[in-house]
């Protein structure tokens, strides 16, 4: 018999470190050498087949990619809420995202809730001769700091660019999400809100590429600005406050000299993506 089970894993880390890269590379196997920073909350999915003890599992992981900004400190709150897993990342050409993980990232993800996996992910490891030196001294000192705790964590170097141990890292988390989901007296309910978050998340991705068609441009940060200003709850997005920050937005894209019929036109596309009310 084959068991579906749906599981949400959450990519953190400082802004560069290689967050996106990591995704694109698991789910798609691409990479992109040029830098877009992300907007809000990337969401993804994909499907892994694991024999554990006889039976076999398809999880369907649900890969959430998170903005860095400490702007977007309520979209990181909602990215760990329900989280199964989390991969931590920092980028082994620098020294202050690797601090950050310890300062920083490991503390939030450990206070925000319980019993959850943790993979801790050096990433560029392409752009390194010899990175074993510094990969061990880092873990060890990670060792040192969480004691037991971080024994049962995945540690791993990898590169998003040429694709070394990406795919194992994000496989061995999720075994271990599964084996400790299906382990018993656990169950193994698909994580809530995925559904609300896509399509809100899915939403505003088709906002951002038809912006950079209508503006010749990759340009996130008037969505990012049209966001602050509303009042639009990306946790339960509602009708009216998705229409107000289409009108904020639109304000925006006059005050840059679109012309106001064509921004009509693309305003009422947009307000068909967010169906749900
Ligand atoms: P994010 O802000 O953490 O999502 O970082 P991105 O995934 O957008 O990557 C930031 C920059 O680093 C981009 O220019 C990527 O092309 C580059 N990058 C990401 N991963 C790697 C890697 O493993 N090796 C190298 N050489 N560059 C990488
Ligand atoms: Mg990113």
């Amino acid at each position: 018999m084959m068991r579906q089970i749906a599981k949400k894993v959450a990519i953190l880390g400082d802004m560069r470190v290689g967050k996106t890269s990591l995704m694109n590379r698991f789910i798609s196997n691409t990479f992109e050498e040029s830098y877009f920073s992300t907007l809000g909350i990337n969401i993804s999915k994909k499907k892994l087949n694991y024999s554990i003890s006889g039976e076999d599992f398809v999880l369907t992981l649900y890969v959430w990619d998170v903005m860095g900004g400490s702007n977007f400190q309520e979209v990181r709150r909602l990215a760990f809420e329900n989280v199964d897993g989390a991969m931590i990342v920092g980028d082994l050409t620098n020294s202050a995202s690797l601090k950050s993980i310890t300062d920083f990232w490991l503390p939030s993800i450990t206070e925000s809730s319980g019993n959850k996996e943790i993979a801790l992910i050096l990433n560029k490891l392409d752009l390194l001769g010899d990175a074993l030196g510094l990969y061990t001294e880092f873990i060890s000192s990670i060792r040192t700091e969480w004691g037991e705790l971080a024994d049962e964590w995945v540690a791993m170097a990898t590169s998003a660019k040429s694709g070394e141990n990406v795919e194992r890292a994000f496989y061995d988390i999720a075994r271990k999400i599964l084996v400790s989901s299906v382990a018993p007296g656990n169950d193994s309910t698909a994580p809530e809100g995925v559904q609300d978050y896509g399509s809100i998340g899915g939403a505003i991705r088709k906002i951002s590429s038809d912006l950079e068609f209508l503006l010749g441009r990759r340009d996130n940060a008037v969505i990012e600005e049209s966001l602050k200003a509303s009042t639009l709850d990306v946790r339960n997005p509602l009708r009216e406050e998705f229409d107000e920050f289409l009108k904020i937005l639109a304000n925006h894209l006059e005050s840059m000299g679109i012309e106001e019929q064509k921004a009509n036109g693309y305003l009422e596309k947009w307000s068909r993506l967010l169906l749900a009310t």
